[in-house]
């Protein structure tokens, strides 16, 4: 991928558009692809835009595996909001929704509904 040499801030921008492109052509594979290829840039940038896009990328991610992993760099960058947590949460992921609901805080927790 071109940009993982060549990225600049401002390039989300781009890749904001190609995200909204794949998401309406709603192939499954193709969407996965470019969701583990914005995951891969923002290992390599992670720029707050860039986060702020694989936020988005989240729940378009049709595998649970790579949101578990984007779940992750979330967390490693102190990213994690609060509807990403709680998305998390009720994941079919169960490793997902378990390192969801550590960040879960007592207001928020869906226990004794
Ligand atoms: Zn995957």
């Amino acid at each position: 991928m071109l940009l993982m040499k060549t990225f600049r801030p401002g390039d989300e921008e781009v890749l904001r558009t190609a995200l909204q492109e794949a998401i309406l052509q709603g192939e499954e594979h193709s969407l996965h692809d470019f969701v583990r290829k914005l995951q891969w840039l923002v290992e390599a940038w992670p720029e707050r835009g860039m986060l702020e896009l694989l936020t988005e990328a989240f729940h378009h991610q049709p595998c649970s595996f790579c949101r578990e992993m984007l779940f992750t760099i979330h967390a490693e960058h102190s990213d994690l909001s609060s509807e990403l947590i709680l998305e998390a949460s009720l994941d079919r992921n169960m490793e997902l929704r378990g390192a969801a609901e550590v960040h879960l805080g007592p207001a928020t927790s869906l226990d004794g509904i």
